[in-house]
């Protein structure tokens, strides 16, 4: 039986919990379905020491500011699992879990959602399903032949992974940066390998600054100012307590991108390899977008084509969470507030 409602958003991570905020706030009767069976998103599956690169006071969601744990400015992925439980049960957030959207279409007035256990019509949809579920990796030369272990952030927990293996970590953002520390302090043999030097920001430069980089990118860019290149000015890499240790031991030292993997490991231009029972790739997502396929819309890069949150070219969809594209910062917890509470005005002014 087709179940009705005004908006359906889809993804119970922080990016839905905040679309549901906003709507509760507008009295928009809505319904939440995600696929996880537990609350918090994706920060249920991280590794165990994760340290988030923002500090706890701006990594908050509309209406409740995250606890500061006490001595530690960073908060880790538990405590961010608990915040995100404690908020939907705070503001009765109607979430349905173990749902998994397979597709919208367009359905005369209306969107028709459908889902594993049934069909759901609705007048707007919001879709917040993140990038954990897209995780992605580069077409590197050999990646078929090797025959060791690959991995991607999604798939890494801890060093126990890879206890007594030899271990290569590709990528230079907050990712790789951590995962590579992590190996280093527990003395796994690690190469770590970066595109380009790794970029640390200043060892007093968090997320707070990411944040505020990306407002300022966004409001220059709106004015028709000079791009101030956001975020990427800043540097890719925050010095979290463990990143700056391990660095600070000299146990972060980055080499080139190889050029290929070999059977049993990579190998570099000029000819020298490095042998290697696992590779982590920390190669960043792409937009789990597969649920609105079937609305063909346009779009370059993976993406749909928005304006603000909205779709271009379908004003009942709006987009939220997935980085910049949809909101300066709205792929952060403090950032997604804003694109969240524009997307439900929208929707309010859609419905009336
Ligand atoms: P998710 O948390 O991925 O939630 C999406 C939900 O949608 C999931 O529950 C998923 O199961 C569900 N879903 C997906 N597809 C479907 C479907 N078809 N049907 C139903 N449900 C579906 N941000 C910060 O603010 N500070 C940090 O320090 C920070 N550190 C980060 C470190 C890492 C390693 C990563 C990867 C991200 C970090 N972020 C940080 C960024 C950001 O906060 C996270 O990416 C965040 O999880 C995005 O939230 P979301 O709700 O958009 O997506």
């Amino acid at each position: 039986m087709t179940q009705r409602t005004d908006v359906v958003v889809i993804g119970g991570g922080q990016s839905g919990l905040a679309a549901g905020y906003h709507l509760r706030r507008l009295g928009i009767e809505h319904v939440i379905l995600d696929a996880e069976t537990a609350p918090g998103g994706a920060w249920q599956h991280t590794w165990d020491s994760l340290r988030l690169f923002s500090p706890a006071q701006y990594s908050s969601l509309p209406g409740r500011l995250m606890p500061v744990q006490q001595g530690e400015p960073y908060p880790d992925a538990a405590q961010v699992v608990d915040y995100l439980t404690d908020y939907e049960k705070r503001y009765e957030l109607p979430v349905r879990r173990g749902t998994r959207v397979e597709g919208v279409h367009r359905d005369g007035s209306g969107l028709r959602v459908e889902t594993d256990s049934g069909p759901w019509t609705a007048r707007a949809v919001i879709g917040a399903t993140g990038t954990w579920t897209r995780p992605f990796l580069p077409a590197v030369p050999g990646r078929r032949d090797y025959r060791g272990r690959q991995l991607h952030t999604v798939q890494y927990r801890s060093p126990s992974d890879v206890t007594g293996q030899r271990v290569v970590v590709v990528g230079g953002g907050n990712s790789g940066a951590q995962i590579a520390a992590d190996l280093a302090h527990a003395g796994i043999d690690l190469t770590w390998v970066t595109q380009r030097p790794p970029r640390y920001l200043a060892d007093d430069i968090d997320g707070r600054a990411l944040f505020d980089a990306a407002t300022a990118r966004r409001r220059a860019l709106d004015e028709g100012r000079i791009d101030t290149g956001g975020v990427a000015s800043l540097g890719d890499i925050v010095a979290v307590p463990p990143v700056r240790a391990a660095r600070d031991a000299g146990l972060l030292n980055a080499r080139p991108m190889f050029t290929r993997l070999t059977p049993t490991g990579v190998e570099w231009a000029d000819g020298t390899r490095a042998e290697a029972d696992s590779v982590i790739w920390c190669t960043g997502f792409r937009p789990a977008l597969a649920p609105f396929a079937s609305l063909r819309l346009r779009g370059t890069r993976g993406r749909i084509a928005v304006d603000g949150t909205r779709a271009a070219d379908e004003s009942r969809l709006h987009l939220l969470g997935y980085g910049n594209w949809t909101g300066p910062a709205s792929a952060t917890l403090i950032g997604v507030g804003r694109p969240a509470r524009d997307a439900a005005r929208a929707i309010a002014g859609l419905l009336a």
